[in-house]
């Protein structure tokens, strides 16, 4: 059974003209392959060829992807671990969990924010059941969302059952203006019993923001979404001093003070990076729904600290791509309260961003990839220590290809249920498995 044939689900839509050029270079790359080697591929199975109107307007003026293409680098690797990631459930998940082996992933760690958010360890281990059975070669690792519900007791649980963190959201006090402070003592007991059982606690370190009329004449209490995360910190560093033993994750840095406070901390706290904030500033989000996610983009100099601190070397920091779906018509408001909702989907592309972006800064080599997509984030969460991942137990490899003039597809799924992927229509690396 070769790979293309357990993800009979995916189905990737680009408009008919990509998919011609893509056949082209996926059929010359297989016959170049049978010369020099035999390699087993993961082929994206490339479904529906309606194109919209923008679409062959926008196709007049696309380069012709080139019939031979040689790929200018060629790094080859252990997959990856992806350690954020919202898989959802329904259609959704049905569409979404078959494209985590596209992106180069073999493991992931599930964020519990269903509805209703996963509370209990059976319901964690539930889900990952369902999961499984849509990418059946992929480790799925389980989080509880936290919640006043849990109780030490829980944690105790939830440690027999493999659960392997906690996640907290900032909670909805956005009503008034003291919201700005986040207390989180009432869960002390609950992350001591995570300390004590060595469970990961994830943090979405954002402060929620103050409603815009209460704000005035208050500005020393402002929280937007621009320095959401800069007031977190001081949170984040109160927990990690009542905690020190309590590993914790910072999730998807975006300032540069967020590196920075990661780094004050000891070897416990580590900050998760996201590919799409290797690639987007302020400007990006503030006019295109498709890259809109919280926490938003920031500064270029805050883009520049991520890429730096990601390509480091530094142990600390690994992929959390935070992909985030939501059907097409929802990013553009067109479903609900005509709002966009806050979310970048790159499951499909996840190592290939990575290195597209590592490359514009010259670090795309397989050390640099490999420290923070493959193994850092194993090491921070004992991977290997507990058994999650056995030696020998995924030989598999992959294969990163710059050049190839592939574009990311314009959307994965049909229908209402159409998902969007970031930088659709864009160039990418190229990515292939090898058994
Ligand atoms: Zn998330």
């Amino acid at each position: 059974m070769t790979l293309r044939d357990r993800i009979p689900h995916v189905h990737l839509h680009g408009d008919h003209h990509s998919h011609d050029s893509d056949k082209t270079t996926a059929e010359s790359s297989e016959s170049g392959q049978s010369k020099s080697g035999k390699r087993n591929f993961l082929r994206r199975i490339v479904s529906g060829s309606k194109s919209s109107d923008s679409e062959t307007e926008e196709e007049k003026g696309r380069t012709k992807t080139k019939s031979h293409a040689e790929p200018e680098i060629v790094i080859e690797m252990s997959p990856a671990a992806d350690f954020h990631v919202h898989l959802r459930d329904g259609e959704m998940m049905e569409t979404v969990t078959p494209t985590i082996e596209n992106g180069g992933v073999n493991l992931v760690y599930v964020m519990p924010n269903l509805v209703p958010p996963v509370t209990d360890p059976e319901t964690a281990i539930a889900y990952m059941s369902k999961l499984q059975a849509l990418s059946p070669r992929t480790t799925f690792l389980p989080t509880l969302y936290l919640h006043p519900s849990i109780t030490p007791d829980t944690i105790a649980h939830a440690a027999k059952l493999g659960i392997v963190g906690v996640k907290s959201y900032p909670r909805g006090l956005t009503t008034n203006s003291d919201s700005g402070v986040l207390s989180y003592e009432q869960f002390y007991p609950v992350f001591q019993a995570m300390s004590d059982h060595d469970i990961v606690l994830n943090i979405h370190g954002e402060c929620p923001s103050t409603p815009t009329e209460d704000a005035v004449g208050m500005e020393d209490r402002d929280v937007t979404i621009l320095n959401a995360e800069a007031k977190f910190l001081p949170t984040l560093l109160s927990i990690h001093e009542a905690f020190p033993n309590l590993r914790i994750v910072l999730e998807h840095c975006t300032t540069a003070a967020a590196v920075d406070a990661v780094r004050q901390c000891g070897a416990n706290v580590a900050g998760t990076i996201t590919a799409h904030h290797l690639f987007l500033t302020i400007d990006n989000w503030a006019d295109d729904p498709f890259c809109f996610c919280k926490p938003v983009a920031k500064l270029p100099a805050d883009r520049a600290a991520l890429l730096a601190a990601a390509s480091s070397g530094d142990p600390k920091f690994f992929l959390g791509t935070d992909s985030a779906p939501h059907p097409k018509i929802a990013k553009q408001g067109r479903s609900g309260n005509n709002k966009t909702v806050a979310g970048v989907f790159t499951q499909p592309y996840a190592v290939q961003l990575v290195a597209g972006a590592f490359d514009k800064v010259g670090k795309a080599d397989k050390e640099t990839l490999e420290n923070f997509c493959c193994k850092f984030g194993r090491d921070f969460y004992k991977v290997r220590e507990k058994g999650i991942e056995v030696e020998g137990g995924d030989t598999r490899r992959i294969v990163l290809m710059k050049g190839m003039g592939e574009k990311v597809v314009k959307e994965i799924g049909s229908g209402d249920g159409a998902v969007v992927p970031f930088r659709a229509g864009e160039d990418t690396w190229s990515l292939e498995w090898k058994e």
